[in-house]
């Protein structure tokens, strides 16, 4: 078995790849259906009442069963192979070094966005723990069960992070504190630094400080969406979901404040209808907050209200993650680069030998996150092929090799170096 999801689209068709960018009038969601009352909430799952049994597999022609945290949290294959609970290989990667765990219950996520396979309006299709997110499955495993593997490892474990990852849900801020307690009565967050990614919907700064209080090391808020009017497109009363630009913001904030410098950030999706000048400026907005960005690249989610859109054409990806990477790490501004009359990025703000030396080094093109052990710029958090089939990398997982970065340049479209 493999840990890469087997796209029955190949490449998804990638159309986007000879384009120049996604524009916003181009990236409509479709509007959710309705659910019938008899499966909302779960409740095909709540009434079925199949009690689990260790770790489940989603999708194995079994009853879904009855799963809830802090008992039980999802992982991604990624994660489940890493751990040694799932048998399977990864293109091209040893293993992941964040162990990303996602909060489950029969109700699953409560809001609905557009581009986000957990989203609500799938509850007629498939039972929440049976559902693809970020192009992958999820296994559901018991909590004490992960714990006990990681303590077990100790110093040889792979894993450089942990990551709890919040869903819309009623119980998910207490649940967030459950599952955090239960990884530090055995497991030194120093050893292996905790990150949250946070639902500002349910969240008001108390509970941010407490996480921290409670050994969290980084707090980050998936704005994912780059502008108010994108999100509330993607992620509010566009597509019938709960969650408002200005809380998101509120609650950013209120991680500056509590978790501090370098320890707070934001993911966003790229390609989902803003200018790179748009994204960028978001960027460079949260380095002068003291943060970082966590950057995805736009791939449609089969499932998902987005499913039908193109993914981000490469060159609008690798000019927007090199950019990103610029500012994150290499001293420059957004003011510095030129953009043209549709927010390209025309000029990098770099002479051009010092851009050809970070383009060739090629860590700016590699998964951004939480960082891990080996280096600040070097995230713990890969997610292998999360954000693109592995026959056309977003985001490497790993470090690109000479190959790569032809490739790489070519989609830049700067010339390639032979030899
Ligand atoms: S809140 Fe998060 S998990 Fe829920 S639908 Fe939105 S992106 Fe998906």
């Amino acid at each position: 078995m493999s840990c890469i999801k087997q796209d029955a689209r190949p490449d998804h068709g990638l159309p986007g790849t000879d384009r120049s960018y996604n524009a916003f009038d181009g990236m409509q969601p479709r509007m959710p259906a309705a659910t019938p009352v008899e499966v909302r909430n779960g409740r095909r799952v709540k009434d079925s009442a199949v009690p689990p049994q260790g770790v489940y597999l989603p999708n194995n022609n079994v009853l879904t069963p009855a799963m809830r945290s802090p008992d039980y949290v999802q992982m991604s294959n990624a994660a489940a192979i890493t751990l040694g609970i799932m048998p399977g290989k990864m293109h091209r990667c040893g293993c992941t070094r964040c162990l990303n765990l996602l909060l489950t219950y029969p109700e699953g996520c409560r809001a609905n966005c557009a581009y986000c396979g957990l989203a609500r309006h799938r509850e007629a299709e498939r039972d929440y723990a049976d559902r693809n997110f970020i192009r992958v499955d999820w296994p559901a495993v018991p909590m004490q069960q992960i714990v006990d593997i990681v303590a077990r490892d100790g110093e040889q474990t792979p894993f450089h992070r942990m990551c709890i990852s919040m869903i819309t849900h009623p119980r998910s801020d207490a649940d967030t504190v459950a599952v955090l307690k239960a990884w530090t009565a055995r497991i030194d967050p120093a050893a292996i630094p905790v990150s949250i990614l946070s639902n500002p919907t349910t969240m008001e700064r108390a509970d941010v400080q407490r996480l921290k209080d409670l050994g969290a090391d980084i707090f980050t808020v998936a704005l994912d969406a780059a502008t108010p009017a994108l999100f509330d497109r993607t992620r509010g009363k566009g597509v019938q979901s709960p969650h408002k630009w200005p809380k998101y913001w509120e609650v950013l904030l209120d991680a500056r404040d509590v978790f501090g410098p370098q320890k707070f950030g934001a993911h966003i999706i790229v390609g989902m209808g803003e200018t790179e000048l748009e994204v960028l400026s978001l960027v460079q907005q949260l380095v002068d907050l003291g943060g970082h960005s966590h950057l995805f690249c736009f791939f449609p989610e089969q499932g998902s209200l987005m499913d039908h859109l193109p993914a981000t054409p490469r060159d609008q990806w690798r000019r927007v993650q090199l950019a990103r990477y610029l500012i994150d790490y290499a001293g420059v501004r957004v003011e510095q680069m030129r953009f043209d009359g549709e927010g390209r990025v025309a000029d990098y703000g770099l002479p051009q030998a010092e851009l050809e030396d970070i383009v060739g080094q090629g860590v700016a093109f590699r998964t951004s996150g939480c960082p891990g052990k080996f280096r600040d710029d070097v995230s713990a958090c890969d997610r292998p092929y999360g954000d693109s089939p592995p026959s056309n990398i977003a985001s490497f997982p790993f470090q690109p090799n000479k190959k790569d970065l032809q490739k790489i340049r070519r989609q830049l479209r700067i010339p390639v170096v032979q030899g």
